[in-house]
């Protein structure tokens, strides 16, 4: 066991008051490590040091923000392996996806070290006669990041990387289950050559400091990942802040997936199989309802049963496992909790949904299939959050996009054809932020926007160029040159 880690505030790394402990879930008895929590103070003196730190960062020039953006990139992704290792040992997730999402902020740091570079305005004629008009974008300030626990490195990535390549300063709240990911990110982040104060890590509660970002004057904008209740309360805080503030807000899914008669039975199970229970289940893209018309519904289920029956879940970190361990005893709950209310609701568990025992004390929950579910349910209606998915039988198309379509979410969602009429009407009239044809709800390209509408997202888009219209604000300039 080494010492705990510290928090990096104005370019120092502090010690903080008290400790956070971080467990593997796939064996309760490895602690990954200790770190320490920032107080109110502390986060306080984060904010101050990024607001010192705006005036010449907001000023630098495209070509050092390249630089740190790409010296950073180019070490996440040398140490893809060694960091992929540490972010499966404490989330859970396999090693592979770990790898792999690790890789994933890489490239979002090359991408925007890309980007940097490409930022410009426009210049038009003014309708007056002898004025110019500009329109140009500037950097909003000092941005709160509050992160999930779900995506330890990809989503601090797509937030951190944007902000810094459009001229922001950063005070970064990483999710409390997963301080390591964030920890070793602001280690490379720290030795990219940033001015100090540019970037911060501050590691602690939500209630603490979470809530000093929300309430603090000098914050300009909060980009959050995280449950709705969560997402409700920074809208608010936001709101009523002075000045207000720029928010962004990504939250649940309950994320769709249609099988069509016509669809590749083979496909549509891999799609689903991956989509419900990849990555444990806990993306906010994961698939949660399967909707299947008649006429494929049986088969669909019986090689999806048979398909699950195939999966491995084991610890996160052993070689051919297909599903790891839930993150936590609380999020193992809820999803129990949820299995039962299924049943106490009339669904059918078809299969899994027990506990499993394996070498080390762990979360290990079999992915649960639900069937003869009815779109009013709760386990249709409320994120879970874990690898429970529910079959709901449809009649037809029309009916299965109308029930696609029958929730407060709107994140991604799917569907499973061969027939490119119903393709292209679903990727129109489905009412979602993304929106798939034979492939997982979950699993997206870092180039193009991410995000949702209705209950799943608020505010601009994240990732790729589109990512620009939350970390930048225009501005409108009028010139009478005389
Ligand atoms: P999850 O289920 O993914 O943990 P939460 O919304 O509870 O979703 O947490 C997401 C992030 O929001 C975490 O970093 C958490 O610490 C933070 N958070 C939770 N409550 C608050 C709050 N009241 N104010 C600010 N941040 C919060």
């Amino acid at each position: 066991m080494t010492a705990h880690q510290k928090n990096f505030i104005a370019g120092e790394w502090i010690d903080g008051s008290g400790i956070t402990r971080d467990i593997n879930p796939s064996n309760t008895n490895d602690v990954v490590g200790e770190y320490a929590k920032a107080d109110k103070a502390q986060t306080e003196k984060a904010i101050a040091a990024a607001k010192a730190a705006f005036p010449a960062w907001s000023r630098a020039t495209p070509q050092e923000r390249f630089d740190a953006l790409n010296k950073i990139s180019v070490e996440i992704l040398a140490r893809k392996e060694e960091l992929g290792r540490l972010l499966a040992r404490e989330e859970g997730k396999t090693l592979p996806e770990g790898i792999g999402e690790v890789a994933r902020a890489g490239q979002i740091f090359a991408f925007f070290a890309g980007e940097a570079l490409r930022l410009t305005g426009e210049k038009g004629a003014s309708v007056r006669p002898g004025l110019e008009v500009e329109i140009t974008r500037e950097p909003v300030g000092v941005v709160g990041m509050i992160t999930p626990w779900n995506f330890p490195i990809a989503i601090p990535a797509w937030k951190i990387a944007p902000a810094l390549c459009y001229g922001n300063t950063v005070v970064f709240k990483p999710a409390e289950l997963v301080p390591g990911s964030a920890h070793a990110l602001s280690e490379i982040i720290a030795r990219s050559g940033l001015p100090s104060g540019v970037f911060n890590l501050v590691v602690g509660s939500g209630s603490v400091v979470g809530q000093t970002l929300l309430e603090h004057p000098d914050v300009a904008a909060i980009s959050f990942t995280g449950s709705v209740a969560t997402g409700r309360k920074i809208a608010q805080a936001c709101v009523l802040s002075t000045p207000m503030k720029k928010f962004q807000l990504e939250m649940g899914g309950k994320n769709p997936l249609v099988v069509l008669d016509d669809a590749d039975l083979k496909v549509a199970v891999e799609v689903a199989v991956n989509g419900a229970y990849f990555s444990t289940g806990q993306r906010c893209t994961a698939s949660s309802r399967l909707i299947v018309t008649a006429g494929i519904h049986d088969r669909f289920v019986a090689a999806m049963t048979e398909r699950m029956k195939g999966l491995s879940v084991d610890d996160a970190l052993k070689s051919g496992v297909h599903v790891g361990p839930v993150v936590d005893q609380s999020q193992l709950d809820q999803d129990l909790r949820y299995i039962k209310i299924g049943q106490d609701e009339g669904a059918r568990l078809h299969w899994g949904g027990e506990l499993l025992n394996r070498e080390t004390p762990g979360f290990y929950l079999q992915p649960a299939l639900f069937t003869e579910t009815t779109n009013s349910m709760r386990i249709a209606r409320e994120e879970i959050f874990g690898p429970v998915a529910c079959v709901i039988r449809a009649k037809d198309y029309e009916e299965a996009l109308a029930i696609s379509n029958d929730t407060e979410f709107g994140l991604a969602s799917g569907i499973c054809t061969t027939s490119l009429k119903y393709a292209s009407h679903y990727k129109r009239n489905s009412e979602s932020g993304m929106v798939m044809v034979n492939l997982p709800t979950a699993g997206v390209d870092y180039h193009v926007p991410f995000g949702g509408r209705k209950g799943s997202s608020y505010g601009a888009r994240e990732q790729g160029a589109y990512a620009r219209e939350f970390y930048t604000t225009v501005k409108t300039a009028y010139t009478f040159p005389g």
